[in-house]
């Protein structure tokens, strides 16, 4: 397991928050549960981080989903929240230089993700985007961990762009974004397993405009009952299966973060390479139907443009489970190559040729010529 990274910098700001400062913080990683404003160490270490409590207090803190939808905001996300100026963060563009095939991932296993009609599921506005929670029956296996799902949410555009995917492939953007979040089952839920960096794992699922998606309705045709923020609604359960591409084994993976505060750097991504489709309508729905704000808001805010901007990847690398791109850009690069050669031969031939005639030309009237001349 990599070292989690240190949270020093906001230590004291956040450490007024929970005014434990005496032998609390002597040594080891400090981080917040931002779900209960409460610290506790995630990780041991022999490193001393501070002794005394700050001397002048930081500025009260509003709460962060008090942002605008449209991620304005993430400009100043990190003098909030450490992490989101940090490493190991997500998304990424998967672009050529950084990714390597590793022929060890196997198809992704999915278990349980069939749920019944009589299991329903709870679909909410939570002010910045669209969740459906997931019963922990579902879950995934990634050797020697077992990830329990917790919930899915998406990332979309807006009417100007339809282009609200996070994580872009070759420079691609895609129409929208759906994430499926687990969280390792050795801790005890997700706010805890997100303070560790194996804590989640999430499955990314690229959304392309198509043909109409009946499996995606389950969740679109729903939208409506939850147009403001606070908002739940029940609907039945139904094969979350569906809502994943056909093929498992072929995705991009790597080590992120969270794209949201407080983009703790805790997440295994795995990226599914091949989208899925649902229709132009389909998507306006979750371009136009949705606010980030509440019922009776006096300034209503959109719900657009809720995706983070790409990543750097610094020095990190993206596993690659397939290698088909790769044997055809070889098989390209031979074939351009085969062609020169052929070419440079080709002219190679023709210039030899040539010359020859030319010599003949030379030589072959000069001797009649001598003939003739002996002759007069
Ligand atoms: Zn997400």
């Amino acid at each position: 397991m990599r070292p989690y990274p240190k949270l020093i910098e906001h230590l004291w700001r956040d450490l007024k928050i929970a005014d434990r400062h005496d032998n609390f913080f002597q040594s080891g990683l400090v981080c917040r549960d931002y779900n209960k404003d409460t610290f506790h160490f995630s990780y041991s270490s022999p490193i001393t981080i501070y002794s005394q409590p700050p001397q002048t207090p930081h500025p009260a803190d509003t709460p962060i989903l008090s942002r605008c939808c449209r991620n304005e905001g993430e400009n100043s996300w990190a003098t909030r929240y450490s992490f989101c100026g940090g490493v190991y963060q997500s998304p990424l563009d998967f672009h050529g230089s950084i990714l390597q095939y590793d022929s060890n991932l196997k198809p992704i296993q999915l278990y349980g993700y069939n749920a019944s009609s009589n299991d329903p599921f709870i679909i909410s506005n939570n002010g910045h985007t669209v969740s459906v929670s997931l019963p922990p029956n579902m879950y995934i296996d990634i050797p020697p961990f077992r990830y329990i799902a917790a919930q899915l949410h998406f990332h979309w555009g807006s009417l100007a762009s339809h282009g609200g995917s996070e994580h872009c492939i070759g420079g691609k953007k895609f129409a929208a974004e759906m994430h499926i979040v687990h969280y390792n089952s050795k801790y005890a839920d997700v706010g805890t397993a997100m303070e560790v960096s194996d804590g989640l794992a999430v499955l990314g699922i690229l959304i392309e405009i198509g043909s109409f998606n009946s499996a995606y309705d389950n969740i679109i045709s729903q939208l409506t009952q939850i147009k403001y923020k606070g908002q739940s609604f029940q609907i039945p359960g139904f094969n979350i299966r569906s809502l994943v591409p056909e093929s498992l084994d072929e995705y991009y993976r790597y080590e992120g973060s969270l794209t949201t505060p407080p983009c703790n750097p805790s997440v295994l991504w795995y990226v599914f390479r091949n989208p899925i489709f649902i229709s132009e309508e389909q998507l306006l729905l979750f371009e136009t139907a949705l606010y980030c704000t509440e019922r009776n808001s006096s300034s209503p805010v959109e719900m657009i443009d809720n995706y983070r901007r790409l990543q750097q990847e610094g020095d990190r690398l993206v596993s690659v489970s397939f290698r088909e791109g790769i044997v055809l850009a070889i098989t390209l690069a031979c074939l351009l190559g085969s062609l020169i050669i052929i070419g440079v031969t080709c002219w190679l031939f023709r210039w030899k040729k040539q010359a020859k005639n030319v010599k003949k030309v030379v030589y072959t009237p000069a001797v009649p010529m001598l003939e003739t001349t002996s002759n007069v």
